[in-house]
């Protein structure tokens, strides 16, 4: 039984239904109260953090985007004198990138140089003239101008599509050389061909081919007659000539790329590469398969024709049957791929639904996808899909299909990440971006870069990679990046605090998905504040009770530190719903620390496969991952009633988090793919969280077998996306 003493009454059916009932407990809603971690970082613009970023030209191998503090340190690097002299300089620049800093997070657009003037002039306008001059001689020293972005809802578009056109300029370079090469080479077998032909040789081609100061100088009319003499009438067969000239034709007409770099301001291809949605690229990939398979057969002809390797009789029979099925992905690697940037709010739309099927049919795709709400898509909230998926989990359904790179991350933490999205788009299959913005809902209390940073710090939305292309084992495709405390459950942080006697005091303090949940006003329902005369032992910080067994939690009553505008700290009780999805978060987050490798005792068998086997070898067989990829080529399913309790199985990649839920009531079938094994095996409400819990939302829970379950009006709620 509970110790009522030391758990008052009211706190206890808080935390069991989220009723707030007497007045020993108060609304969080409307307070200014953020979670105690986050209080040093209210005022943002005066901290020295990644953001904003400059987007660089990345020419010569330089970086794609540089944050303004590395490129004001590398400037003062240049040209600060060392010691107290360049002190002014140092405090002066920093006062100027604090400027600029406050400009963009207030909304402020323009090159890195456009804003520098501003801020100098504004900063000289206070501090004198002579200082505003000291600041535009030193803007002249930074080593990179371009766009300056703030951490906002656009800024991981901005970024991926600038990152795009920098690997896509590298490409173009590349196949612009090669594509001269074979010109050139081709042009030269004609006109060498052309000079030894009758018509080489006759006095107006011998004029031209002579030019100069000496055309003058001889009798045309008489060298052609002479050298004219037993020149054949053509050197090359007509064959020869016909194929060489149609294939010069193609090279020289290609649209893929333009004939200077994008980058360089003039000329654009032919055709766009830039898409806002997946059936468009889709569709614009398969209309010009046609022009692809036409130039990738002439610059293999131009290649064998090139080294004089071209033989008829065996190469005339194969690029008489040179088609789309002839293409590899080295051929496809050549050109430039597709970008598709999905505007946040088009998740869910029709043309998108294709998202893991296109990723997983190999296209040269290269996809941003943006969630610009963790929890309106948690089970805490209503249940909505988009790509048949919590878009929350995509990356990690895409990297149970193998075969591409995938990277989840958080706004917030893109800059940091700059090598792998460059190798991302470098890579020559297709690639997932899949961002948290961090654009928080309206009236939350923090910057777009703090509601990123607390989704990764808290587990929410962790960062890592996964490259199919990088090395033979699990262990070197997947990498859990920089999680803070990536070996823990949790973020730790020291809190440094006063307590009542005014003495300083440290305590370890972790940062939870709870604490990410506060952050968003509209979930203050549930959370309750605790004046600091009703706090008790049985009270357990939220990492604390989460350790717990279910029945020593029952003793306990969960709470997060949270601090005022005045400073002064408060503890805030939790519901059980909300606990609920802390503990689901929890679980994720250990799935994905076995694929990185922590916890060896469970990722050993994982981590030393060879990599054939190794895409989620525990979760996912072979033969089950091409599952949510064939999914169209399967036969549809059968007609089911709302009332029905079923798993579309086809559609299960295997993650297993159902039998985590109850392995009676699931199981995997010989493809090891989930169905309902037992349903008398469970309750109607381990239906609905394993439902929940699905990654590609396949388990619909149906109506409950049970009438006198407890809960049942609300486990309806919940089940109702899901039937
Ligand atoms: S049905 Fe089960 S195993 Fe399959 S994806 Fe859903 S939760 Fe994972």
């Amino acid at each position: 039984m509970m110790d009522m003493q030391a758990k008052p009454q009211d706190q206890l059916i808080f935390h069991l239904t989220g009723k707030c009932q007497g007045d020993g407990l108060a609304s969080t809603a409307g307070t200014d109260l953020v979670p105690a971690l986050l209080a040093p970082y209210r005022d943002l613009d005066a901290l020295r953090h990644d953001f904003p970023l400059v987007l660089a030209q990345a020419t010569d191998g330089g970086e794609f985007v540089r944050s303004l503090s590395s490129l004001i340190d590398a400037m003062l690097k240049d040209v600060a004198p060392r010691g107290i002299e360049g002190e002014r300089l140092r405090r002066h620049a920093l006062q100027l990138e604090r400027e600029i800093r406050s400009d963009v997070a207030q909304g402020a657009r323009g090159s890195l140089s456009e804003l520098w003037e501003q801020a100098a002039a504004r900063l000289g306008a206070r501090e004198g003239e002579t200082l505003e001059k000291v600041l535009l001689h030193a803007g002249g020293a930074v080593s990179a101008d371009g766009e300056v972005l703030a951490c906002s809802q656009q800024m991981p578009a901005s970024l991926i599509r600038h990152a795009w056109q920098s690997a896509r300029d590298a490409k173009a370079r590349r196949f612009r050389a090669d594509l001269s090469r074979l010109v050139l080479r081709l042009s030269d077998i004609l006109r060498a061909a052309q000079s030894h032909s009758q018509a080489g040789r006759q006095p107006a081609s011998l004029k031209a081919a002579l030019g100069g100061s000496h055309k003058d100088a001889f009798d045309f009319d008489m060298l052609s007659r002479v050298v004219g003499k037993g020149a054949p009438r053509d050197e090359l067969p007509a064959a020869r000539r016909k194929r060489l000239e149609q294939t010069l034709a193609v090279l020289e007409s290609q649209g893929f790329f333009a004939e200077s770099d994008p980058g360089q301001g003039d000329g654009e291809s032919e055709f766009g590469f830039v898409f806002d949605n997946c059936a468009a690229a889709a569709q614009a990939f398969r209309q010009r398969l046609g022009a692809v398979v036409e130039l990738v057969r002439a610059i293999s002809i131009a290649e064998l024709e090139a080294k004089g390797h071209y033989v008829e009789a065996e190469h005339d029979l194969v690029f008489e049957a040179f088609d789309a099925q002839s293409l590899t992905a080295d051929d496809l690697a050549r050109f430039p791929d597709y970008l598709v940037c999905i505007p946040p709010d088009r998740n869910d739309a029709p043309e998108n639904a294709n998202l893991l099927e296109m990723l997983s049919s190999g296209l040269p795709v290269k996809v941003l996808v943006q969630t610009s709400d963790l929890l309106e898509e948690a089970s805490i909230g209503a249940g909505h899909f988009a790509f048949g998926v919590r878009s929350a989990r995509l990356a990690t359904a895409a990297m149970g299909l193998g075969g591409m790179f995938v990277l989840q991350s958080s706004g917030s933490n893109l800059y940091a990440l700059r090598a792998q999205i460059a190798r991302g788009l470098a890579c020559r299959g297709p690639a997932l971006f899949s961002v948290f913005a961090g654009a928080g809902p309206q009236g939350s209390p923090l910057a777009p870069y703090l509601t990123a940073a607390a989704a990764m710090q808290s587990r929410a939305f962790p960062a890592f990679s996964y490259d199919a292309a990088a090395g033979s084992t699990w262990a070197t495709r997947f990498s859990l990046e920089n999680n803070p405390n990536a070996d823990k459950d949790w973020a730790i942080e020291s809190l440094a605090y006063m307590d009542t006697a005014l003495q300083r005091l440290s305590d370890p303090c972790a940062f939870t998905f709870v604490d990410f949940v506060f952050c968003d006003p509209r979930y203050a329902r549930h959370f309750a504040l605790v004046p600091r005369k009703r706090w008790h032992d049985a009270m357990l910080p939220v990492a604390d009770w989460l350790a717990l067994g279910e029945p020593d939690a029952t003793q306990h009553v969960p709470y997060l530190l949270a601090v005022d505008g005045q400073d002064v700290l408060h503890r805030v009780i939790v519901d059980a719903r909300l606990m609920q999805a802390a503990r689901r978060c929890l679980l994720l987050w250990q799935r994905l620390q076995e694929h990185g490798g922590v916890h060896e005792s469970q990722a050993r068998p994982v981590v030393d496969q060879p990599a054939g086997q190794a895409a989620l070898p525990a979760q996912v067989p072979a033969a089950a991952k091409p599952a949510v990829a064939d999914a169209a080529a399967q036969p549809a399913a059968p007609a089911r009633s709302r009332d029905e309790a079923w798993i579309d199985t086809a559609r299960c990649p295997s993650c297993n988090e159902c039998q985590l839920v109850n392995d009676r009531m699931f199981g995997y079938d010989e493809r090891k793919q989930a169905f309902i094994k037992d349903i008398t095996a469970g309750t109607y409400r381990q239906l609905v969280e394993a439902a929940e819990s699905c990654q590609v939302a396949i388990i619909h829970p149906g109506q409950p077998r049970n009438p006198d379950e407890p809960g049942l009006a609300d486990l309806l709620v919940r089940a109702e996306p899901f039937r």
